[in-house]
């Protein structure tokens, strides 16, 4: 169906950011596989191409364009390709709109040139090992010495956080008994900071051309300038940031539905079975027909979202429909297409092996299934 959403702009970024990704980051993918990351040199080369920064304004180097859609068709072009992107879309989507909504004049200068130009790529530590699901329960503490928070705890599963030049670090800055949610502040600690070290970048089944880690916050001492907003209102950021979050999240899985799909329709056609090709079976079309419709359902929704948000309409709970609908249709869309591929959809030189590797995490982070069907039964006053 035609999609209204995108723009003259929206295109021509889109050409920009294919040409850019086909040269530059697509014939990477399985070295950037191997080693677990995606390089700070491709992420430097990404915003001199003015792909990092759309959302940043002018005076510090970016484009200047706060607009969902620009993300939303790099996003598209990588999943074509088969380009992994590593860190941009937690930085783009998550990350940069906290700096852009929240820094003072002073922390916008000392910031938004190197999160436009790629030379500082970003991160957000929410989890712990003790919790993921329930952000109330974050126990990294800040405790306030004079012009300095000192910082202690551990965060897990960071997207980024290897290469992160600057983490926003969600701590407890204060204890209040009957209200967990109070007492919350958003601390950004920078690289190098003595005190904040990395742990393992962990071993994934899936999504593993990028770095996911553990850091470790031992007595850092972090100036009281580098809070983002104020202290103690860091739930209130974070759950209202969390809407574009899970949009981000139906985009990937949207668009690696649609790679799925594609790749499997090519398998299907050339793959030879009881002496013709394997497309000719009725089952074969059926669950790509099951597939395709359930990935423009998916599309229409996430593309109907997305005209919510940028008239600022767009509610937590229309967020989690959004990413348990698409997340959920990218499961059974990939799952359909590994069997069509038979035993060579369980081998990992199949591209089809890591779409189906990759798909899982999206009903689990950002927010779980489950976590989404609470939201969405709280709307329906539940
Ligand atoms: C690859 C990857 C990247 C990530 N990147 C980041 C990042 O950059 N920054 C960051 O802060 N975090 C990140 N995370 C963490 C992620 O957001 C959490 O893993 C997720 O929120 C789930 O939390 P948990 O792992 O602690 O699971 P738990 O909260 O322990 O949940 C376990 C199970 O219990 C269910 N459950 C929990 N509470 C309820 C409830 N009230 N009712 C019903 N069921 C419930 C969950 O749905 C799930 O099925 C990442 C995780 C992964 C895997």
């Amino acid at each position: 169906m035609h999609r209204p959403l995108f723009e003259q702009d929206h295109e021509d970024f889109r050409s920009l950011a294919r040409s850019f990704l086909e040269k530059e980051f697509a014939p990477h993918a399985d070295e950037w596989t191997a080693a677990g990351l995606v390089p700070k040199e491709a992420y430097r080369r990404a915003g001199e191409q003015g792909l990092l920064g759309t959302a940043v304004p002018t005076e510090y180097g970016g484009g200047g364009v706060d607009d969902f859609r620009f993300p939303y068709v790099l996003m598209e072009e990588a999943a074509k390709l088969g380009a992994p992107l590593g860190g941009i879309p937690v930085h783009l989507f998550v990350t940069t709109p906290y700096y852009l909504r929240l820094c003072t004049a002073e922390q916008a200068a000392r910031w938004l040139p190197g999160i436009a130009s790629g030379e500082t790529m970003t991160s957000i530590a929410m989890s712990e090992p003790g919790t993921g699901s329930d952000l109330a329960g974050i126990r990294t503490t800040a405790v306030r010495d004079g012009d300095h928070y000192v910082l202690n705890g551990a965060k897990t599963f960071i997207t980024g956080g290897i290469n992160a030049g600057l983490v926003i670090v969600a701590a407890r800055t204060s204890t209040e008994a009957d209200n967990r949610r109070a007492g919350l502040s958003l601390i950004v600690v920078e690289d190098g900071t003595p005190g904040f070290s990395r742990g393992r970048k962990l071993e994934k089944l899936g999504v593993r051309a990028t770095d996911t880690a553990e850091l470790f916050f031992d007595d850092v001492r972090v100036p009281v300038a580098n809070r983002l907003g104020d202290e103690g209102r860091a739930f209130e950021y974070l759950t209202s940031n969390l809407g574009v979050e899970r949009l981000q999240i139906a985009v990937n899985a949207v668009v690696q539905a649609r790679a799925a799909i594609d790749r499997t329709i090519d398998y299907v056609r050339q793959r030879e079975v009881f002496g013709g090709s394997l497309s000719r079976f009725q089952n074969t079309k059926f669950m790509l027909a099951e597939s395709e419709t359930e990935f423009e359902a998916a599309q229409v929704l996430l593309d109907r979202a997305v005209e919510e948000l940028l008239a600022g309409r767009l509610e937590a709970a229309d967020a989690a429909k959004v990413k348990l609908f698409c997340s959920e249709a990218q499961g059974r869309i990939v799952d359909r297409c590994v069997q069509l591929h038979g035993g060579y959809g369980y081998m990992l030189e199949y591209e089809i092996t890591r779409l189906y590797a990759d798909a899982r995490v999206t009903r689990i982070y950002g927010g779980s299934s489950e976590i989404m069907k609470l939201i969405i039964a709280k709307s329906l006053a539940l």
